[in-house]
C-alpha cells in the first residue's frame, strides 16, 4: 500500500505539474497578451482585472506583478517562499522591451489535497479490496480448511482406542485434486485402521483374559486333580517297583497280575495283558474275554523300537520290538476316550515301565536259576552227582534236629569200595571213575525217602543217612545195598570175589541216647567209621553194625 501511495503521489505530482504547465501555456497564450496591452497602455484597472481573473483560477494561489516602472501588485493569498514560476511581460511592439514580470504562486494546497484525497481513496479502495479478499479468503479457508480441520479436531477429540471406532467422515466439495486435508484425512484413516486393529486385539485379549480368569478356578481344580492323579500314579509306580524289586521269581506272576489290576484301575482299563515274544506273560481282566486275548497273540507289532498300534476302537498295543525281543503291552479302555490319542503317551509310559518290570522279572528268574545252579554245584560232587561232604553235613544237622524234635532214630552208613587201589591200577583211573559213578547211581536210586541222603565223602567212600531207621533196620538196609552192588557184577580182577564189592559200617542214634547235635553227629560218624574199619579188618565185602557202647572201647 505504501508503494501504491508513493506512486500515486508521484503520478498526481506529475499530473499537477502538467496541469500547471498547461495553465502557464494557456496564460501565456491568453492572459499574457492582455497583460502586455494593459501594461503598455498603462491601464491599471484593466491590469488589475486581468490579474484578478488569473488569481481566481483554481490552480493559482497568489500573484505578484512587478512592472519596470516600479509598480508592484500582489493578489491572492500571502505568498510563501519564492514564486513557483515567473512570466516575462514584454512590449507588444518590441519583444525585447521588458515591461515587467508576473510571479505566480501555484495553489500547492490543492495538490496536497489532491494527493491526500487520492491516498485516502487508495486506502479506502485497498481496504475494501483487502476486506473483500479477506472475506473470500476467509470463506475459502473456512470452507476448505477451517471446517475440515474442525471436523478433524472434533473427530480426534472423540477418537478412542476401541473396537469399531467411528471413521473420520469429512464432507467436502468435489475436487479433482488432493490437498493437505485429504492427506491428513488419509493419515487418519490409516490411524483409524491401526487403532481399530489394536483395539480389536486389545479387546480380544481382554475378553480372552476374562474367559481365562473365569475358567482359572476350574483349571486350577482340574490341574490339582490331574496332579493328584499323576501323584497317585507315580506312587503306584514307585511303590510297586520297590515291592517287585525284592520278590522271588515264584511271587512274580501274582504280583504282576496285581500290578496290572492296580494300573488298570488308574488308567481306566478293563483289560490289559503283557505278551513276550507272542507268549502271554501276565494279564488282568475285569471279566474273562478269551477272544480278546486270542486276538492279541495274533496281533503283530511291526515297527522296531517303541511304537503304539491301535488294534480296535478300545485297544492299544504298546510294543517294543528288537532283534532279540518282541514285547507288547495291550490295554483296553473302558471307553474309547480312555485310549484316545492324548492318553497314548501316558499308556506308552506305562508300557515302558511294565517292560522294565518284565525285564527285572526275567533277571530275577535268571539270577535265581544261577543261584540254584551255583548252590547245586557247591553241594554236589561233580563225578557222581551225589551230595558232597559239606552238603551231607548240613543235611545231617537238619535231619538230626528234626529227629530230636520228633523222637525217631537216625542211622548212618559208611561205605568204602574194596581193593579200589588195585582196581585203579588194573583198569586205569577213568575206569575207576566209571565204577564209582555206577555204585553212586545205584545208591541214588535206592535212597529216595524223605530225609535220606547219599553223599560221596571221600575218594571211594560214601555215606548214607537214614532217618527213622534203627540199627537193625539200617544193618538190613546196608546188607541189601552191599548185595545189590555185588549183584552189579562190575568186574574187578584184583578182588578175591572177581567183582566190585563194598564194606559198610553202620551206626545209629536214638532219642534215649540224648546229647546235643554236634555230639550226636560226632559219635555217629566215629562209630560208623569204626564199624567200617571192623568190616575191612574182618575181610571186606560185609556189613558191621556197632552200637553206641562200642565207642567206649575206641575212646
Ligand atoms: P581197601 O579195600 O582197604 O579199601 O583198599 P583200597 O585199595 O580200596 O583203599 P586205599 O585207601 O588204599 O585206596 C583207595 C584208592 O582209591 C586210592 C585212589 O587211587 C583211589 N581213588 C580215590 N579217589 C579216586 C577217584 O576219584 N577216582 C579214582 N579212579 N580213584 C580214586
Ligand atoms: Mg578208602
Ligand atoms: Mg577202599
Amino acid at each position: 500500500m505504501l508503494l501504491v501511495s508513493i506512486s500515486q503521489v508521484i503520478l498526481i505530482s506529475r499530473e499537477v505539474r502538467n496541469q500547471q504547465e498547461q495553465l502557464l501555456r494557456h496564460l501565456t497564450a491568453t492572459q499574457v497578451p492582455l497583460l502586455q496591452t494593459a501594461l503598455w497602455d498603462i491601464e491599471t484597472l484593466a491590469l488589475e482585472r486581468q490579474l484578478q481573473r488569473i488569481v481566481e483560477l483554481e490552480d493559482i494561489a497568489s500573484l505578484h506583478l512587478q512592472t519596470e516602472t516600479g509598480l508592484g501588485i500582489d493578489l491572492g493569498e500571502p505568498p510563501v517562499g519564492s514564486a513557483d514560476t515567473t512570466l516575462l511581460i514584454v512590449s507588444p511592439l518590441d519583444e525585447r522591451q521588458r515591461l515587467g514580470e508576473l510571479q505566480i504562486h501555484f495553489n500547492n494546497q490543492r495538490m496536497a489535497r489532491l494527493i491526500r484525497d487520492s491516498i485516502v481513496q487508495r486506502v479506502l479502495e485497498f481496504s475494501l479490496y483487502t476486506l473483500m479478499l479477506f472475506a473470500i479468503l476467509f470463506r475459502l479457508l473456512h470452507q476448505d480448511i477451517g471446517k475440515p480441520l474442525r471436523g478433524i479436531a472434533d473427530y480426534v477429540a472423540t477418537l478412542r482406542p476401541q473396537k469399531n471406532a467411528p471413521r473420520l467422515a469429512l464432507v467436502r466439495s468435489q475436487r479433482s485434486w488432493f490437498d493437505e486435508i485429504d492427506l491428513i484425512s488419509r493419515g487418519f484413516e490409516t490411524l483409524h485402521e491401526g487403532i481399530s486393529h489394536y483395539a480389536e486385539q486389545h479387546e480380544n485379549a481382554i475378553e480372552q483374559l476374562a474367559r481365562e480368569r473365569d475358567s482359572l478356578d476350574l483349571r486350577v481344580a482340574e490341574r490339582t486333580s490331574e496332579l493328584g492323579y499323576l501323584n497317585g500314579y507315580l506312587k503306584l509306580i514307585s511303590g510297586t517297583s520297590l515291592k517287585l524289586m525284592h520278590l522271588r521269581q515264584e511271587q512274580y506272576p501274582r504280583a504282576m497280575a496285581q500290578t496290572l489290576q492296580t494300573l488298570a484301575q488308574y488308567l481306566h482299563l478293563d483289560a490289559c495283558a503283557l505278551l513276550d515274544d507272542g507268549r502271554l506273560r501276565t494279564r488282568w481282566m475285569e471279566y474273562d474275554d478269551e477272544q480278546w486275548l486270542d486276538g492279541l497273540t495274533t496281533a503283530f507289532v511291526r515297527a522296531s523300537g517303541w511304537s503304539v498300534t491301535r488294534l480296535d476302537e478300545r485297544t492299544l498295543l504298546i510294543g517294543f520290538v528288537s532283534q532279540q525281543r518282541r514285547f507288547v503291552f495291550a490295554a483296553r479302555g473302558r471307553a474309547s476316550s480312555d485310549v484316545s490319542a492324548e492318553r497314548e503317551e501316558l499308556l506308552q509310559g506305562a508300557g515302558q515301565w511294565l517292560f522294565s518290570l518284565l525285564q527285572h522279572w526275567d533277571h530275577v528268574i535268571g539270577l535265581e536259576q544261577a543261584q540254584q545252579e551255583l548252590l547245586k554245584m557247591s553241594r554236589t560232587d561233580p563225578l557222581t552227582g551225589l551230595a558232597n561232604r559239606r552238603h551231607f553235613e548240613q543235611h545231617q544237622v537238619e535231619e538230626l534236629h528234626r529227629a530230636q524234635r520228633m523222637g525217631y532214630p537216625v542211622s548212618l552208613l559208611m561205605l568204602d569200595v574194596d581193593f579200589f587201589k588195585g582196581y585203579n591200577d588194573h583198569y586205569g583211573h577213568a575206569e575207576g571213575d566209571a565204577c564209582l559213578a555206577a555204585v553212586a547211581n545205584l545208591m541214588k536210586d535206592r535212597f529216595k525217602r524223605a530225609g535220606e541222603m547219599v553223599a560221596r565223602v571221600g575218594g571211594e567212600e560214601f555215606a548214607v543217612l537214614l532217618p527213622g531207621l534203627d540199627l537193625d533196620a539200617a544193618r538190613q538196609c546196608a546188607e541189601a545195598l552191599g548185595m545189590a552192588i555185588y549183584d552189579l557184577h562190575l568186574p574187578h580182577a584184583e578182588s578175591v570175589w572177581g567183582r566190585v564189592t563194598v564194606s559198610i559200617g553202620c551206626s545209629c542214634w536214638s532219642v534215649e541216647h540224648g546229647g546235643d547235635t554236634d555230639q550226636i553227629i560226632d559219635s555217629l560218624s566215629r562209630l560208623a567209621d569204626k564199624a567200617l574199619y571192623d568190616a575191612k579188618r574182618a575181610g571186606r565185602n560185609q556189613v558191621v553194625a556197632l552200637r553206641r557202647e562200642a565207642l567206649s572201647g575206641v575212646q
